[in-house]
């Protein structure tokens, strides 16, 4: 059984569909990467996935319960947390603190602290667990943000655009992390803007245009899939940052 899946999701907001009779599955222990142009509808079939937003129709089911129209916070419970586009920390609060938001997030954590301070060791900012992050460049605020996400103590990861507006050594960084991450275990489920680095990690790639899934395969049978190639004509190569959670 599929670990998570999506069953012809919908959202309408007004008029325009974001996300258009999309059903996908992810296997435990895969990494998966959703890429597609500006404004595909991408960050809304995350936040579908993680209760953000319900779907106008369609079910999402985590380990074939379904999860559909429950708050964040309950489907964070149950293992599955996501990264925001823009990342927005408490300022007046540690590192440490941040992160261990997130742990009392993800509900059942006795020692908070402790559970925090592992996550930071892991993307590699305990040395600053005591600063406040207006101290912190764009990489380490991409680290801190996965530290706040880890420190739920996940099944399931989304990152979305975790590696955008970075530079390369920072992106290399990010991606050596998704792996160890995947390497324990955990189910990655990625967004990528562009056709890039982060294809490398994935097992397979899900393209979105226009809300519709219009192509699944390998990174390799995606970058030389017409259709793809053509939803991505036109775009400027560095693309834009669509709206935050
Ligand atoms: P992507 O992440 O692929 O860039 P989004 O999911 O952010 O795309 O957006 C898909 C479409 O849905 C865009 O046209 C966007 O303007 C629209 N959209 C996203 N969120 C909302 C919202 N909360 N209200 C209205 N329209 C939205
Ligand atoms: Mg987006």
């Amino acid at each position: 059984m599929p670990l998570l899946e999506g069953e012809r999701l919908t959202k309408n907001f007004g008029g325009i569909v974001a996300v258009n009779d999309v059903s996908f599955s992810v296997e435990r222990g895969e990494t998966v990467g959703l890429i597609g142009p500006n404004g595909a509808g991408k960050s809304t079939l995350f936040r579908l996935i993680t209760g953000v937003h319900e779907p106008t129709e369609g079910r999402v089911l985590l380990d074939g319960e379904e999860i559909t129209g429950l708050a964040p916070h309950e489907i964070c419970h149950r293992g599955l947390v996501k990264t925001h586009q823009i990342v927005r920390p408490f300022e007046n609060l540690t590192l440490l603190e941040n992160a261990a938001v997130g742990a009392e997030f993800g509900g059942d954590a006795d020692d908070p602290e402790a559970r925090a301070a592992e996550a930071l060791e892991f993307v590699g900012l305990d040395h600053l667990a005591e600063s406040e992050p207006d101290e912190l460049s764009v990489g380490a605020l991409k680290r801190l943000e996965i530290a706040r996400v880890l420190a739920t103590d996940p099944e399931v990861v989304l990152f979305d655009e975790v590696a955008g507006g970075l530079d390369t050594d920072e992106t290399a960084e990010i991606i050596e992390l998704i792996n160890d991450i995947s390497e324990r275990g955990k189910t990655v489920f990625l967004i990528d803007h562009v056709m890039r680095a982060l294809m490398s990690v994935s097992d397979s790639v899900f393209v979105l245009d226009n809300g519709e899934l219009i192509a699944t395969g390998t990174p390799e049978e995606i970058q030389n899939d017409q259709r793809v190639i053509e939803a991505y004509l036109g775009e400027q190569p560095d693309g834009g940052v669509a709206a935050g959670d």
